[in-house]
């Protein structure tokens, strides 16, 4: 592990798309049809041979090489930190240039290897019951920050799924999600399946309009909605985001959202003890989604120390649980992952700062859940 940050000074080369490259071949008067095959070539070294200088890529010319080395950094994101759960759930801490540090989990399950990753350095949706949301924005993360989780950890791992459910609301960074997108579903990039992609959002519906028409075609991930509520007042209680956008106004854009045949829009729901885990709000939420291909992921609330939300009893999950099934609506509960490390939404770089600084090892309850 290295703990040298990257220079802000040169732009990042893994924030070039396919496109940006070529564009970038042709600004030096390389024609258009080589410019495009260098652009691939230049993907493959980075993407598939994870090679790390410029000097590697030993069948683009010397001249080449060097354009790129003068104009572009490519160091790796720095691994400070890294904590494996008794669950096999691993989390992973990068440092930023400036110092910043932010979360990467990994998260095995029987048939699939999910990568959890963080769109910004803390967050401005301010949702009550997350620690993320006690942080405020610092900043947003650029396109190689967060292509740098994945292409980082999936040196030494064979990554099946990505899931944007770590720290920040990535419909709030959208462009750089975006281009990070258009990199990690590349074929001759990263090649992840748009089906194994998933961006999770509180609710920013005029982001969600612009994603339905900002990714299209092989670059379309899955949407999950953190609904979390299952009526405005109460939504708005934990989440401050639905005084902007109420679930109507937000459901509605989840209908205009466009979807393949047989795909469907997670509906993620953080029980949260005697808040909203009812019967009356398990079929509120049915009634809410009736319209909307949807599964349901049922996400036992994981208190943090000071939080003022409780976890729930598993007998009123499990009863939530049932009520939707025998109702045929598409619902899981997604129980928690790296409980013993802190690895949940935005707790693993506080915990990470106690780790470093005092070298104990904390143990609270924390989860990821995964899509
Ligand atoms: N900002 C995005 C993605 C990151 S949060 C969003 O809100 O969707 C990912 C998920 O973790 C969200 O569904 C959120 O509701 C949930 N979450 C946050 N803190 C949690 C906690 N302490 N216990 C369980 N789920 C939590
Ligand atoms: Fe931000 Fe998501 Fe946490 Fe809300 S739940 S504060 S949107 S990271």
């Amino acid at each position: 592990m290295t703990s040298a940050a990257l220079s802000p000074e040169k732009p990042h080369i893994f924030s070039l798309r396919m496109s940006d490259l070529a564009e970038e071949f042709m600004s030096i008067g390389v024609p258009e049809k080589k410019a495009r095959y260098h652009s691939r070539q230049v993907f493959h070294w980075l993407y598939h041979r994870k090679i790390t200088s410029f000097e590697q890529m030993t069948d683009l010319s010397k001249l080449t090489r060097q354009h790129l080395t003068d104009k572009y950094e490519i160091a790796a994101l720095p691994k400070v930190f890294e904590q494996k759960s008794v669950d096999g759930t691993q989390k992973f801490l990068f440092k930023l240039f400036d110092g910043k540090t932010i979360e990467s989990v990994l998260i095995p399950s029987e048939d699939r290897l999910t990568i959890c990753i963080s769109s910004q350095v803390g967050c401005a949706m301010a949702c009550k019951f997350c620690l993320t949301g006690t942080m405020g924005l610092m900043r947003n993360l650029g396109v190689h920050e967060i292509v740098g989780q994945v292409l980082e950890l999936s040196k030494n791992a064979n990554i099946s799924n990505i899931v944007f459910m770590g720290m920040g609301e990535p419909l709030h960074n959208l462009e750089n999600v975006c281009r990070a997108i258009e990199i990690l579903l590349n074929q001759d990039g990263l090649n992840f399946s748009k089906r194994k992609v998933t961006v999770s959002t509180s609710g920013l519906v005029p982001a969600i309009r612009k994603m339905n028409e900002r990714l299209k075609g092989a670059y379309r991930p899955n949407l999950a909605i953190s609904l979390n509520g299952s009526y405005d007042a109460q939504r708005e209680e934990v989440m401050p985001v639905n005084k902007a956008f109420d679930i109507k106004t937000l459901l509605d854009a989840c209908r205009d959202w466009e979807l393949e045949p047989h795909r469907r829009i997670t509906f993620e729901y953080v029980v949260l003890g005697g808040l909203n885990d009812t019967l009356e709000d398990a079929e509120r939420v049915r009634r809410l989604l009736a319209d909307i291909p949807s599964k349901v992921n049922l996400i036992p609330y994981n208190p943090h120390p000071g939080s003022e939300y409780a976890r729930p009893d598993d007998a009123k999950v499990n009863a939530m649980h049932r009520y939707l099934l025998d109702r045929d609506v598409a619902a899981m509960v997604r129980h928690s992952r790296g409980r013993d490390i802190l690895a949940a939404c935005g707790q693993l770089r506080s915990a990470k700062k106690e780790a470093l600084e005092s070298a104990s090892a904390e143990t609270a309850p924390a989860a990821v859940a995964t899509a």
